[in-house]
């Protein structure tokens, strides 16, 4: 079971709202790390991706999703601070 604080490592998405429930591992088991979005199969979705390209889809997602863009902008602003992003 996913716990519902958690939050996808890559991207910021809490994984509860994950419609695909998390990301996968190479043998296919489920990962509470990431999301269904950024990793599958063991492997992040989007290779070679920087923060700032990250950050600018989220926020892009986000506002196609009816978010306001100033609010895009604040979800976003700690993900530099995400797993995957901490030795980047
Ligand atoms: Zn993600």
């Amino acid at each position: 079971m996913i716990k519902a604080n958690k939050i996808c490592q890559s991207c910021g998405m809490p994984l509860n709202k994950d419609r695909g429930n998390g990301g996968t591992e190479r043998n296919g088991s489920k990962t509470d790390r990431y999301c269904s979005h950024c990793y599958q199969k063991g492997e992040f979705v989007r290779q070679g991706i920087t923060v700032e390209q990250m950050r600018a889809l989220c926020i892009e997602k986000m506002v196609e999703m009816r978010f306001p863009q100033f609010v895009a902008k604040l979800l976003t602003r700690n993900l530099h601070k995400l797993d995957r992003w901490k030795n980047a």
